[in-house]
């Protein structure tokens, strides 16, 4: 494959794990390394012309990669230098930027509106598809407008009233659409307070989230639960895996994080299979013990044996 730009990084067969958080999955059959939009938008387009199948990943933080190769081409969208623009109390990102990278440019400027997602991996296009956030604040609630390009490549603006977030998720998830960059309207505040509110995030993700480096993971596997749903307002899926005895279940060498019954993590010989597996039997017993149908969040990429073949796409 050649593509005009030779800023463009294309490495053949390239190992997913190596490009997950939960360091799993097979080769591709190449990754296009993107980290600025106009590599971007000179790539997609390319791919669809060629009609070389594909798939576009932000930072792989939220994802499950079979063990078997992908047949299909992947994007990485993502960057360790951020592409951010401020005017005013406006900030254009790249979709490709870390989102952490865009909290903390934030935060040093004093603008207040983003602070939440201090610390949560993954890159601000992956964020904004899946509506990220924390302690019931998300990226979707200080967004003014997207550029996207769909999956026939059109570019085109929407508006965030045209995205439909709601918890965990936007109406991307259905159309396809990619997040080139993304336009933020922040409000003045204080840098000294959101720089210590920013410390004390970080040390508390540190207190209750795996180590990356040593406890690999996609975060949380479910969803919060709805407040529609049995529990009458939202509630962690976590309490109700401990509840049910999530805690005690493993599947070869995918198991639960002891401090937190909705995380799966990687150990030794672990197979993204097992992960597969295991995530069965966490719905099973919560299903079992409380009727409730608990919800994925994390997206499973490729092939897994025993998936349902109606729900088999490459990503889902
Ligand atoms: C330790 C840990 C803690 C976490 N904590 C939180 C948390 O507190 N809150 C929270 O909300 N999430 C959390 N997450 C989950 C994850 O970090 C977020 O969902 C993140 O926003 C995913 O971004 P990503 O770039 O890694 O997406 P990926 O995992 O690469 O992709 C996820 C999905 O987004 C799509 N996507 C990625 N980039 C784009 C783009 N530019 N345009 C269109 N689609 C795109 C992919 O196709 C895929 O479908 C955590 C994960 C970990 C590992």
């Amino acid at each position: 494959m050649t593509l005009k730009n030779s800023t463009i990084r294309i490495e053949e067969h390239a190992p997913l794990e190596q490009y997950t958080t939960f360091r799993l999955g097979a080769s591709c059959e190449g990754m296009i390394h993107c980290q600025t939009p106009r590599q971007l938008e000179e790539t997609i387009p390319y791919l669809i012309k060629e009609k070389k199948k594909f798939i576009l990943i932000g930072g792989g933080s939220n994802l499950v990669v079979s063990d078997e190769p992908l047949d299909c081409y992947v994007v990485r969208y993502y960057t360790d230098k951020p592409v951010i623009e401020q005017n005013g109390t406006t900030l254009t990102v790249s979709g490709s930027t870390q989102l952490d990278h865009l909290a903390f440019f934030a935060a040093q400027r004093g603008l207040e509106g983003i602070n939440c997602t201090t610390g949560i991996p993954g890159s601000v296009g992956g964020a904004i598809v899946g509506n990220a956030g924390a302690w019931g604040k998300q990226i979707g609630d200080v967004l003014t407008s997207v550029e996207l390009i769909s999956p026939q490549g059109v570019k085109k603006t929407a508006r965030t009233e045209e995205l439909q977030f709601t918890y965990r998720d936007s109406i991307l998830k259905k159309t396809g659409d990619i997040v080139v960059s993304a336009v933020l309207s922040l409000q003045k505040g204080d840098v000294k307070a959101l720089s210590e509110e920013r410390e004390k995030i970080l040390a508390e993700r540190k207190s209750k989230h795996p180590d990356l480096r040593y406890e690999p993971c996609a975060g949380s596997f479910f969803r919060n639960i709805e407040p529609t749903s049995k529990a009458g307002k939202r509630q962690a899926a976590g309490w109700f895996l401990e509840e049910a005895g999530g805690k005690k279940l493993k599947v070869g060498g995918a198991v639960i994080y002891p401090k937190h019954a909705n995380i799966i993590i990687k150990s030794d010989g672990c197979r993204s299979q097992d992960v597969y597996e295991l995530s069965l039997q966490m719905a099973r017993v919560v299903k079992e013990k409380f009727n409730l149908d608990l919800v994925r969040e994390v997206c499973f990429v490729g092939k897994f044996h025993g998936m349902p073949s109606d729900v088999r796409e490459i990503i889902w």
